[in-house]
Order: C-alpha cells, then sequence, then structure tokens
C-alpha cells in the first residue's frame, strides 16, 4: 500500500459526514458524505434478519456468549459435513490470519502472490519472517508451480481466491495441484473471504483430506458485517490447536455471532445479493470498457482499472471529489482497485471519473 495508512484513509471518509451532521444541525439538507467503495465493504450491511439477531443480541450481553459461539460453529460444521473441531471462530478473519502467519512460519517463509492481500506480508515482516511474493500469472490468477519453485521449505503459502486487490479466480485444479506439491510441512492457506461473491467451489471440503490444509472465510463481505468482526477458520483440529495458542478459545461479541447465525439460515441472502454485485460490476466494468479502460475479470466485489498512469493522484483526485476508492498497489502502480458498492455509488463512480479522466 502506498504512503497513506488505514488510520489517515478512514479519517479523510470520515470527516466528511461529520460536516453533513454539522448541517442538519443548522437546518440544512443532509449531506450523504463521500461514496465508500475504497475497502471492500458490503454497501448493504447486515441482512436484515441478522440486524434483528443481533438487535436480540444486546440483551444477551451481560453473559459470555459461548453456547452462541457453539451454535454458529455446529451449524456451519452441519452445513458443510465437518466436525465442530474443524472451525474456529475469530473476530474476523484477519486475526485468525495474523495467528495463522505467526504459527506457520516459525520454521519457514512466507510465500504468496503479487499483488495480493497485504495483512499476511505486514504480520510476517512484523516477525523478521521471510517473504516471497510470485506476481500473478498472465490471467492474474495465481502462478502456482512459480509459487511451489520459489521456496523448497516454505512455511506457509497463501493463497487467496478470488484475489484481493484483482478479484480474479485461481482455478480449483491449480488449487489442487499446490496442495498435492507443496512440502509436508507446509501450510496451505486459502483465503476465501470473497468466495461468495464468485461461481467457485470453496475449498473446504479438500480439509478432510488435506491435514495442512486451513481456509478462512468471513461475515464481513457479501454478509455485511465487517463493523461487527466475524471470521471463520476451518481446517483439522491438529492445525486448528496450533492457532489457540495465540487466544485461547475466545469468545465473539453476541450481537455477532447471533448476526453471523442469522445470515447463515437465510438461503437467498447469499444468490440475492452475489446477483446484485454482479450486475452493478459488470455494468461498470462495462462502461469503463466502452471508455477505452481495462479492468480485471473480477469474479468479486473489487477490481482494478488500468489507469496507464500513476494510479495514487487519481484516487486523491476522486476523493476531492467525494468518491473514495483505492488502493494502490506498489508493483501496479498504473492500476486502482474500486470495490462495488451500490447502484448510488457506482453512479457517483461514473460521474467523477469522467471528470477525473476525460479520456
Ligand atoms: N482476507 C482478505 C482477502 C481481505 O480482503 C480481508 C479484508 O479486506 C480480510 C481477509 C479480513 O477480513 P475480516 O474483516 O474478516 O478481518
Amino acid at each position: 500500500m502506498l504512503a497513506l495508512s488505514r488510520r489517515s484513509l478512514v479519517g479523510l471518509g470520515l470527516a466528511l459526514p461529520a460536516l453533513g451532521a454539522l448541517r442538519l444541525a443548522h437546518g440544512a439538507p443532509a449531506d450523504p458524505g463521500p461514496v465508500q467503495i475504497n475497502f471492500n465493504e458490503s454497501p448493504w450491511g447486515p441482512s436484515a434478519a441478522a440486524r434483528q439477531a443481533m438487535a436480540e443480541g444486546i440483551a444477551n450481553c451481560g453473559r459470555y456468549p459461548y453456547k452462541a459461539q457453539y451454535r454458529l460453529i455446529d451449524h456451519f460444521a452441519a452445513q458443510h459435513g465437518l466436525q465442530a473441531d474443524q472451525v474456529q471462530v475469530f473476530c474476523g478473519s484477519k486475526l485468525a490470519l495474523q495467528h495463522a502467519v505467526m504459527a506457520f512460519t516459525q520454521r519457514g517463509s512466507l510465500v504468496l502472490a503479487e499483488p495480493s492481500y497485504e495483512a499476511p506480508v505486514e504480520a510476517a515482516q512484523a516477525r523478521g519472517t521471510a517473504v516471497h511474493a510470485v506476481p500473478l500469472d498472465r490471467q492474474h490468477a495465481h502462478d502456482v508451480d512459480a509459487m511451489l519453485a520459489a521456496d523448497a521449505k516454505p512455511g506457509m503459502i497463501y493463497l487467496c481466491n478470488p484475489n484481493n486487490p484483482t478479484g480474479t479466480l485461481t482455478s480449483r485444479h491449480a488449487i489442487e495441484r499446490l496442495l498435492s506439491r507443496a512440502p509436508a510441512d507446509s501450510v496451505v492457506v486459502v483465503d476465501e473471504a470473497y468466495i461468495h461473491f464468485s461461481d467457485a467451489p470453496s475449498c473446504i471440503e479438500l480439509v478432510r483430506e488435506h491435514p495442512r490444509l486451513l481456509v478462512l472465510q468471513t461475515f464481513s463481505k457479501l454478509y455485511g458485517m465487517a463493523g461487527a468482526r466475524l471470521g471463520l477458520a476451518i481446517g483439522q483440529a491438529p492445525l486448528l490447536r496450533q492457532l489457540e495458542v495465540y487466544d485461547g478459545e475466545n469468545v465473539a461479541a453476541a450481537p455477532t455471532l447471533l448476526g453471523g447465525l442469522a445470515s447463515l439460515a437465510d438461503p437467498q441472502l447469499v444468490p440475492t445479493r452475489k446477483a446484485a454485485n454482479a450486475r452493478l460490476r459488470d455494468a461498470t466494468i462495462a462502461w469503463l470498457g466502452d471508455r477505452g479502460w481495462q479492468c480485471t475479470a473480477s469474479q468479486t466485489n473489487c477490481f482494478m482499472i488500468d489507469l496507464r498512469t500513476p494510479a495514487q493522484p487519481v484516487v486523491e483526485r476522486l476523493a476531492e471529489r467525494g468518491v473514495l476508492v483505492g488502493r494502490v498497489w506498489r508493483s501496479w502502480p498504473n492500476w486502482m482497485r474500486v470495490s462495488v458498492g451500490s447502484e448510488h455509488d457506482m453512479q457517483r463512480l461514473r460521474e467523477a471519473f469522467v471528470q477525473v479522466m476525460p479520456g
């Protein structure tokens, strides 16, 4: 990520809604604030059922919600044909990922794609762990053969599918090749934060035959619960026990757990939101394509635009017009990531984009 920290980016986004509140206090019409399509969040937030469950969860906040956590684990495990001890709850999947880096890179490097989600790199670098970043292939999929060749004995191989920031997929065939050829002591972590938006099959079922596979999922993206912090790690019990060293058996917040359960119990939520996201994403990419701008072949709620010029100044000019996008990855300085927001968000993006990049 270039120069700007997440805190400064969040600050930029929050200053404008605060101004809106001020205007309201003086009787002026409310300013809806900037369009926030910069963190791959959901424009829809928790589903109606999740909101109701979360509101009811507040009443339970006087008690530790272990029962709700066990119910969530049992429900998810049953949906995927797993044992309950093959699912672990975290306050966000980023925490699970950070713990995975701590647990699995003690005697070996981290191998991952570039560009990809930076959290594992940051966790590895904070511990002085060697990192091998292997460029995505020409289709923007993980180049699993090059990743296998990057280090004969890595501690952890991280694969994000669909990949953040490109939104692109790596085939199941390639992932299975990675799993069958990875050294016996290495752990393969498949991050499926965005899998619900895509047609790709989850790797969860592969956990049964691969004791060194860890799959991560989150409620932050399609389920719209980023602010409630709920992520899952799925793997064989001995592997999950290696993560437990860092937080014991911690428990998430009651409203969060109940909101997660209500989301899992709604069979319409994934297909409905997946279709809405795909429609808005594909329409925006087609609009950009008509004007000569190439985008990555995204299967998720973010994509990248090749601006053919340094992207960071464009991010800043869009922000000045109240449209927060980004970020830019150092290895792809001319590409800008855009998250898929609501119809209104994408319309605002189009209006600002033509001003900033008249073509
Ligand atoms: N994994 C990927 C690929 C992400 O992009 C993100 C967040 O953007 C996360 C994990 C973290 O998600 P959570 O909100 O569950 O911590």
